[in-house]
Formats: structure tokens, C-alpha cells, sequence
């Protein structure tokens, strides 16, 4: 039975990015050696390396003044990464959920946090000031787990950082209105390992501590994100995705995609009476598409996950922290996968 992977993350990659994998871990680039023993120095990956940093640049049109890093240790090394490269005094953190908690948990190390929270995660905050002299302003794009998203670049006055692990390649992004992008290779990109930064390179330098070596950002933009190994094969898996982008009409055509699947869930979350969603209607995920089922219907949660999973769909469950389903629409995901899960649904809500 074909499996229909709805997985927060890791998650659904495109099948020719791991076709392309496997073939390049039995022999890389006809080298006669596999892409997990070949050498990161050697000119084959060099290129890998080049090809997938001209790629980023390309797709999301990146201007001048901008690195492309791929890095080590998870957008959760970011978390601090951030603070400790730019944050002079204090910065702005909107708090949408887990993530950006976990984020402002890191730079309430290096200054001063003005954390903007709405009453819950199921909307995002809107209409607060922002300091003039804040040294940058933090949001996460894309709440995984709650199922929220931003629509739209801000438009703001100082620096703007954004994680977007979880929605980057979905839609087009005006990239000159951020100072720094960055995320988790694992959701829309690659296999976990790698973590991307787009860095403005007219906005570091600025802190007077020093850095160490590893995590600063200078390190990395000097050698090409090469200063120390860095993980081969997600790069090298990363960058096959990027190329099924570019031939499936780029991020606009992503975006598209992603509309008439999130659209087509959500039409039958809205429809059917066994379910309702759980966000705002004008900030819910094309991404993460969260739902729950309606009061009356409670008891039959797991007996839905248990007749999903034996109708071939996999990761649905919501995220520990908020219950209910989720299911992930990530880029990679066909709208066959969409339909199949609805279909799921109209037939557990003609059962009772
Ligand atoms: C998954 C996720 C993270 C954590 O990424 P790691 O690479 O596991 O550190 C951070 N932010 C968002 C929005 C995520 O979805």
C-alpha cells in the first residue's frame, strides 16, 4: 500500500532527491567512490558545495550584500548563534509557539528580550511597537506545531531575523527585507544535519565580546562553510531537492502547489462535522495544517488515527504538546497524498 508521509520532520523529500542520494552513496559524481567516504576538499563536493549556494541565491533572489552558510548543529544552535553575533543591548522576540520560545531562552543570555505573546499560539500577534533601538527583531515564520503562519514579509525599521525552518522554499520571500534567515534543513530541504543562514553581511561585526571560532558568523562566510567538515550528505541532498524546485516552476510554483493543498484541507476541515481546525483563519499554515476532533466526537481520536494509519497514512498524529492531528504539507508532498487523506475522512465521518 502506497504511504502517504505527513511527517512534521524530518519529512516528505522529493523522490528524485533520494534517488539521486542513493545512486551518489554507491558512486559519487563517477568518482568510483561513495558520496559518504569521499572527501569534503575534493573538487566534486567543492562544486556540490558552490552548486547548492548558487542555488539558494537563484530561487529565492537572494540581492548582493548576502552569504548562503550551510551549518552544523540544528536551527536550536542558531538560537543562540543570533544573540550572540548581534545582540549589542536588546531585540524584539514575537513568541509564536515552542520554537521561538526555546529562542528566547538562548538570548535572554546576551541582553535584554522584549517578548511580544498573544493569549495563546493559536493566532499571531499583531499591532506592537517596536523600539527603534532594538538591535533586531526575531520571528519564526512558520509554528510547526501549532500550525501558524506569516503571510507576509514585515515591513519594519530594524534588522529583521526569521526562522524559517518549516516554510522556506513554500512561497516567495522578499529577502532584502531580512537581515538574517535561517532553519533546519529537515523540513522542506534535506535529511536532518544541515542548517541554512542567510546573513546580511553589513549587519555583524557590531558586538564588542568575542566569538568563539565555531559560532561566529564571519568564520563561516570566510570559508565558503567550510571551515570545519560539514554534513556531506545533507548538503549534497539539499541541493538535489533544489534542483526539483527549480523544475517545478520554482518557489512560485511551490507556492501554488502548497495553496490548493492547504486550501483542499482545510475546505474539508471546515466541512466536515466530525472535525474543526484549531487556528485563526487568517494565520493558519499552509505548512502544518493542525486539527482536532469537535467536543461531541472526542472519543473517536484514536479510532481515527488507527483507521488513517491502516488507510496508508503516516505522521498525522499532532505534536505531543498539543494533541489532536497534523498533518504536514511540505513542498515534496503531492496533492494526491492530500485527496487521499480527505477521502480518509469523509469515510470515517459517513461511519458515524
Ligand atoms: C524543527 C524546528 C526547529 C528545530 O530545528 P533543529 O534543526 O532540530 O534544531 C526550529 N524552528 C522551527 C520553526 C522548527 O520547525
Amino acid at each position: 500500500m502506497k504511504k502517504h508521509n505527513f511527517y512534521a520532520g524530518p519529512s516528505i523529500l522529493p523522490q528524485s532527491a533520494i534517488d539521486e542520494t542513493i545512486s551518489a552513496l554507491k558512486d559519487f559524481a563517477g568518482t568510483g567512490i561513495s558520496l559518504a567516504s569521499i572527501s569534503h576538499r575534493s573538487k566534486e563536493f567543492d562544486a556540490v558545495m558552490n552548486d547548492a549556494v548558487a542555488m539558494f541565491k537563484e530561487l529565492l533572489d537572494i540581492p548582493e550584500g548576502y552569504s548562503v552558510l550551510f551549518l552544523g548543529g540544528g536551527a536550536s544552535t542558531q538560537f543562540a548563534m543570533i544573540p550572540f553575533n548581534l545582540m549589542r543591548k536588546k531585540a524584539l522576540y514575537v513568541n509564536t509557539g515552542t520554537w521561538a520560545t526555546k529562542a528566547i531562552k538562548e538570548a535572554k543570555m546576551f541582553g535584554e528580550v522584549i517578548e511580544i505573546k498573544g493569549d495563546d499560539f493559536f493566532s499571531i500577534p499583531k499591532g506592537y511597537d517596536i523600539p527603534e533601538d532594538a538591535d533586531y527583531v526575531h520571528i519564526t515564520t512558520n509554528n510547526t506545531i501549532y500550525g501558524t503562519e506569516y503571510h507576509e514579509d514585515l515591513d519594519i525599521n530594524v534588522p529583521l531575523i526569521a526562522d524559517m525552518s518549516s516554510d522556506i522554499f513554500s512561497r516567495k520571500v522578499d529577502i532584502s527585507k531580512y537581515a538574517l534567515i535561517y532553519g533546519g534543513a529537515q523540513k522542506n530541504l534535506a535529511p536532518s544535519g544541515v542548517t541554512f543562514v542567510i546573513v546580511r553581511q553589513d549587519v555583524l561585526g557590531k558586538v564588542e565580546h568575542k566569538i568563539p571560532t565555531m559560532l561566529n558568523y564571519q568564520t563561516h562566510i570566510d570559508k565558503n562553510s567550510m571551515f570545519n567538515t560539514p554534513p556531506v550528505i545533507s548538503v549534497f541532498t539539499a541541493l538535489q531537492t533544489l534542483k526539483w524546485v527549480k523544475a517545478n516552476g520554482g518557489v512560485e510554483g511551490m507556492n501554488k502547489r502548497n495553496n490548493e493543498k492547504a486550501s483542499a484541507m482545510y475546505n474539508e476541515i471546515d466541512r466536515n462535522k466530525l472535525f474543526k481546525g484549531t487556528v485563526a483563519k487568517e494565520d493558519r499554515s499552509i505548512m502544518n495544517v493542525c486539527f482536532v476532533m469537535n467536543e461531541e466526537y472526542k472519543d473517536f481520536e484514536a479510532e481515527f488515527l488507527e483507521f488513517a494509519t491502516s488507510k496508508g497514512m503516516v505522521g498525522i498524529k499532532g505534536h505531543r504538546s498539543v494533541g489532536g492531528f497534523r498533518a504536514s504539507l511540505y513542498n515534496a508532498l503531492d496533492i494526491e497524498s492530500v485527496n487521499a487523506l480527505i477521502a480518509v475522512m469523509k469515510e470515517f465521518e459517513s461511519k458515524h
